[in-house]
C-alpha cells in the first residue's frame, strides 16, 4: 500500500493535470506539467516527439523488458460547464472525490502511473530488471492509436498497460473499430425538372437499405462486427431548387480480432458491385474515413481511421503474473474485455506487444457531466502498477 505521503503525491498531481484544460491537440499544459514532475520524481529521461507525445523513462540496474505505461491526456471538450455543478477545470474535492474533465477519462491513471513509476524506483533503489516508460499520449479521444504508432517506434516494449477506467480490473481485449464512407455521385439540375438529373440522396436510400441486409461478423467473446449508419450529408446544402448531385454516409462498424482492412470492406464492395450492375445510373463507392487533425507541436497527425481488435487469453503467462501479484496484494481483478475503443488497437491489435489494460474508475464516468475519479481508486490503481513492475520486471 502507499504510505500517506506518496497518496498525497498522486492526488496532487491529479489535480494538476486536469487543471489543465487539454482537448485534443491542445496538451501542451499537461505535457509541461508531467514534465517538470517526471524531472523532479527523478526520471532518467523526459522526451516529447513530434505529435507531443510525453514520454518518461526510468531504467533498472540489470538488463530486461520494457514495460510502457500508456495513459492519453486529452480528453472530451466541456460542452455545457453550466450543468457542472463543480467547475470542470478546478479538481475540487468533495467526499474524497476529485471531480473535474479527465479525472476518469484518465489523468488519474496517468497521475497513478508516474507516480507509481518513481515509488517503484524509490523502493527498490533501481535495482530491478528492465525499464520502465510512462506515456501521456495526445489525440486519442478521436484517433486512437495513431499517435500511439511513434510511442511503440521509440520504446519498442515488451508489455504495455492501458490505464482506462476498468475500476481495477483486468481488460486482456476489446472490439475495434472503423468509420467506413459510403458515397454516391448524382447529377445536378432544376429541382422543377427532377428528370433531367440524378439524385444522388435517392440513389443513396437504396444503398442504405441494401447495406442493412447484410449479416455482421460475429466472435465468441467480443460479440458482433457492428456496422451503423452515424451521420448523412448531400451536396449542395442548402440545396435551394436543386437535385443534390452527392451524398455521403458514414458508418460505424465495430471490428472484431483478425479483421483488416480488406476483409471489412469486401462484403461492402461486393454488394455495391450488384447495386451498380442493376442500376446503370448508380455510382457509390466505400472506403476508410481519413482523419487529420493539428498537434499542439504545430505538426499534422493523420490516419485512416481504422483501429483493429485484439483479445490475448486469460491464461497466457504474462495476464497470469500479474493477476496472481495483484491477488497476492489483496486485490481481486476479473478478467474481461473493454467495450470502448483504446490504444490498445495500436499496441495489441497492429503491433502485435503484448498489452492489457488496469485502470481506475468506472468506464460509465468518461465523457459525463460531473465526471469524477474516487481517491480510493486514484491511490490503489497506483499500488497495483507498482504490482504491475513487480510482476513484469524480472
Ligand atoms: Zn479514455
Amino acid at each position: 500500500m502507499l504510505n500517506k505521503e506518496q497518496e498525497q503525491t498522486v492526488v496532487r498531481l491529479c489535480q494538476e493535470l486536469v487543471k489543465q484544460r487539454s482537448y485534443s491537440g491542445e496538451e501542451q499544459g499537461v505535457v509541461k506539467v508531467l514534465k517538470e514532475n517526471m524531472e523532479q520524481m527523478g526520471f532518467d529521461s523526459v522526451t516529447v516527439d513530434k505529435y507531443g507525445n510525453i514520454i518518461g523513462c526510468i531504467k533498472g540496474n540489470r538488463p530486461g523488458p520494457k514495460i510502457l505505461f500508456d495513459g492519453h491526456i486529452d480528453t472530451v471538450p466541456v460542452q455545457d460547464a453550466g450543468k457542472w455543478e463543480h467547475d470542470p477545470f478546478a479538481a475540487e474535492i468533495v467526499d474524497d472525490k476529485i471531480y473535474g474533465r479527465g479525472t476518469s477519462d484518465m489523468k488519474g491513471a496517468v497521475a497513478a502511473m508516474t507516480c507509481a513509476a518513481a515509488n517503484f524506483a524509490a523502493a527498490t533503489g533501481k535495482d530491478f530488471a528492465g525499464e520502465i516508460y510512462v506515456a501521456g499520449v495526445v489525440h486519442e479521444e478521436c484517433f486512437e492509436g495513431v499517435a500511439a504508432r511513434a510511442i511503440s517506434a521509440a520504446v519498442h516494449p515488451d508489455y504495455v498497460v492501458i490505464g482506462e477506467a476498468s475500476q481495477l480490473n483486468l481488460k486482456i481485449g476489446q472490439r475495434g473499430r472503423a468509420e467506413i464512407v459510403v458515397e454516391t455521385f448524382g447529377k445536378p439540375c432544376h429541382s422543377a425538372n427532377p428528370e433531367k438529373g440524378i439524385n444522388a440522396v435517392y440513389k443513396m436510400a437504396k444503398v442504405i437499405e441494401a447495406i442493412r441486409t447484410l449479416e455482421p461478423t460475429h466472435h465468441p467473446v467480443l460479440g458482433d462486427g457492428i456496422l451503423e449508419l452515424t451521420d448523412i450529408k448531400s451536396a449542395p446544402y442548402p440545396g435551394a431548387s436543386v437535385v443534390p448531385e452527392y451524398c455521403r454516409a458514414t458508418y460505424d462498424r465495430r471490428l472484431l480480432v483478425g479483421e483488416t482492412k480488406e476483409s471489412v470492406l469486401a462484403p461492402i464492395n461486393a454488394l455495391l458491385d450488384k447495386l451498380m450492375a442493376e442500376d446503370p445510373q448508380l455510382k457509390v463507392k466505400a472506403s476508410y474515413a481519413v482523419g487529420r487533425e493539428k498537434c499542439h507541436t504545430g505538426n499534422e497527425i493523420e490516419g485512416e481511421r481504422f483501429f483493429p481488435g485484439w483479445l490475448y487469453d486469460e491464461k497466457d503467462e504474462f495476464v497470469q503474473a500479474v493477476y496472481g501479484e495483484l491477488k497476492a496484494m489483496g486485490y481481486d481483478p476479473s478478467i474481461t474485455q473493454y467495450n470502448f475503443c483504446t490504444n490498445g488497437s495500436h499496441y495489441a491489435g497492429e503491433a502485435g506487444i503484448k498489452t492489457f489494460g488496469l485502470g481506475p474508475s468506472r468506464e460509465n464516468l468518461a465523457h459525463t457531466i460531473n465526471e469524477y475519479i474516487e481517491i480510493d481508486q486514484l491511490v490503489k490503481v497506483c499500488d497495483c502498477y507498482g504490482g504491475v513492475m513487480k510482476a513484469l520486471l524480472k
